[in-house]
Parts: C-alpha cells; structure tokens; sequence
C-alpha cells in the first residue's frame, strides 16, 4: 500500500488512508459502512481518520477492527477546538480512546484552532504522548504561521502531521506548506481528496485529461486523483468509503504510477495557484 515515514513518528504508515466523517445514518448502511472500513484495512489501508466531532464513527470504527491486530492499525483522532484546554485536551482524548476501543491512538489532532492557547493543547498533547495514550502528535488545518507558534510551543515532542484539504481543485498548499512540512519531516495528510463533487465530465477539458490519463493507466478519475495527491513522500490521503466497491476502487488506486508527463497535464487541467492564498477549509 505504498506505505511510508509518518512524518518523525517512527511509524510507516499506508499513502492511503480512510476517512470517516459523515458516515450513513441507516441501520443497513452502517452495517456496509463497518464491511467497508474492515475490507479498507484488508487491502492495506490500515490508516484510519477520525474525530470526535464525526457523530459516532468512533464507535463505527470500534466495531469495525474488532478483532484486528492493534499494532497493524495507524488510528487517528482530533480534539475539537472548543474541548481543546489543557484539562479538555486530555478528557476529549479519554473519551476517544474509550469509543474506540483502544488503549492508544498513532496520533492525535487539534482539529483547527480555536480560541484556547496554542500552550495549552500542545502541553496537553505533549502529556498525552509521555503517558503513552498516544504515539504522536499533530494538527489539522494549520497555515504556516499557525504551524510555526504550535511548533514554538512544544517542549520535547515534535509535530509530525497537519490535515489539511487537498485536492486536485485546491492546491494552494503546495506554494509554501508542502515545501515547509517536507523540510520540517511533518506528513501532510490531505483530506476531501475528490473536493466533494463527482469528477469532471469527459467532454469537458479537465475530464477529458483525466479520461486519457486513465486510459493509460487502466484506471478511474477518482484512482488518478488519488494516485497525484500522494506522488511525493510524505503526502498522505484519507478518501471516505462507506462502500465496499469505492474502497476497493480507493485501495486498487496505489498502483498507478503516474509519470512526469501526466503530472504536467494534471497540472495545466487543474493548475495550482500561482499566487499565495489563504488555507482553505471545508
Ligand atoms: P472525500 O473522501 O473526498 O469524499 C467522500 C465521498 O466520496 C463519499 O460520498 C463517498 O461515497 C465518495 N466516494 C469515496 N470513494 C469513492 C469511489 N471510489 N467512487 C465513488 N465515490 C466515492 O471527502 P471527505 O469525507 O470530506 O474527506 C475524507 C476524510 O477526510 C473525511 O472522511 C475525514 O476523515 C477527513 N476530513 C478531515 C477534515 C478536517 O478538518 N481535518 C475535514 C474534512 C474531512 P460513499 O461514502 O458512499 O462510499
């Protein structure tokens, strides 16, 4: 699953992940949701994203790896920043824990920023990793100057990964936050990987890149774009599946090599900014 560096977490983790937000609300759904999820981590996508602000895919996701090998999963979690005090910090990570099932998480996000103090999340986040609840550390639509203060505020452990939206629609990051985290050794994990439409028709311009493209590689619109947004190391992306056949589809996408030529023609179809812009979020 091309797997690699998690940042400096130490951990080697799966390019790409599986996100969890907005799970189905139904019973039967919910039930493929969970095949879904556990078919994901059989293919390799151990890497699984959550957040306490996700309803109950905590829960969804505790049922879901029932049974499998903790040390095989790289689970994820996020604070939100209205929890996220010192004290609120470490509670919302108790919580977390216990919905999932779990003893640790791999890494642990401050969702965005809020109105507590960068010190205090990150002594909180700092505490949680010397009390072995989790393995590391990180952030979640952070800017550079927001990167840089939480840095500034850690002591002993280091940031290893800021979630970020990404996607071949926005790509403002890749002027100065992709070239900081790869210098840094910090994972940029890019969520919202297809910018929550369908893709481009074929008879437009774009869709017609993406439709030779995939004709070269035997391969989906969805699988290409999947397959751009992890072409260098240390970029990592999280598509949401709730079933089976897209996470088939999502986890068949890691073996699509593109070549530099498809990469300028992803790049004249969808092309990056060419000036700085402000992060942008969903
Ligand atoms: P996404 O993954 O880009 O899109 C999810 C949608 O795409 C779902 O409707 C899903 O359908 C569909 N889909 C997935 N694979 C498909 C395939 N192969 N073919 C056709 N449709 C497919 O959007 P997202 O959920 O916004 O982002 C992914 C994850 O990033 C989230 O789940 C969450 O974990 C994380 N996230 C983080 C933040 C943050 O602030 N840190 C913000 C947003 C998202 P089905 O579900 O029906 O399969």
């Amino acid at each position: 699953m091309n797997n690699r560096q998690f940042g400096q977490s130490g951990a080697v983790v799966s390019a790409i992940g599986q996100g969890s937000w907005q799970f189905p609300g139904s019973k039967n759904a919910l039930e493929e949701t969970k095949k879904a999820l556990r078919y994901g981590v059989e293919l390799g996508m151990t890497h699984i994203d959550t957040a306490e602000m996700y309803d109950d895919a905590e829960l969804v996701i505790a049922e879901a790896i029932k049974g499998l090998a903790r040390e095989e999963l790289f689970l994820v979690s996020k604070v939100l920043p209205s929890n996220a005090s010192y004290e609120g910090t470490l509670s919302a990570c108790e919580k977390s824990l216990k919905r999932l099932g779990v003893d640790y998480l791999d890494c642990y996000l401050l969702h965005w920023r809020g109105k507590y103090p960068l010190e205090q999340t990150m002594s909180a986040l700092e505490k949680l990793v010397d009390d072995g609840k989790i393995k590391s550390l990180g952030v979640s639509n952070f800017d550079m100057a927001d990167l840089k203060e939480a840095e500034s505020k850690l002591k002993k452990h280091k940031i290893v990964c800021n979630q970020v939206l990404y996607n071949v629609y926005e790509r403002g990051i890749e002027r100065n936050l992709i070239p900081y985290c790869q210098k840094k050794e910090i994972a940029v994990v890019g969520y919202t990987p297809f910018g929550l439409r369908k893709p481009p028709a074929t008879n437009s311009k774009q869709g017609a890149v993406l439709d030779s493209i995939c004709q070269k590689h035997a391969a989906t619109p969805r699988q290409i774009m999947l397959s751009f947004l992890i072409r260098e190391e240390l970029l990592f992306t999280i598509p949401k599946a709730a079933q089976s056949a897209h996470t088939k589809e999502n986890a068949d996408a890691i073996r699509i090599k593109l070549d530099s030529a498809d990469i300028e023609r992803i790049n004249e179809a969808f092309p990056a900014p060419d000036r700085d812009v402000p992060l942008a979020m969903v």
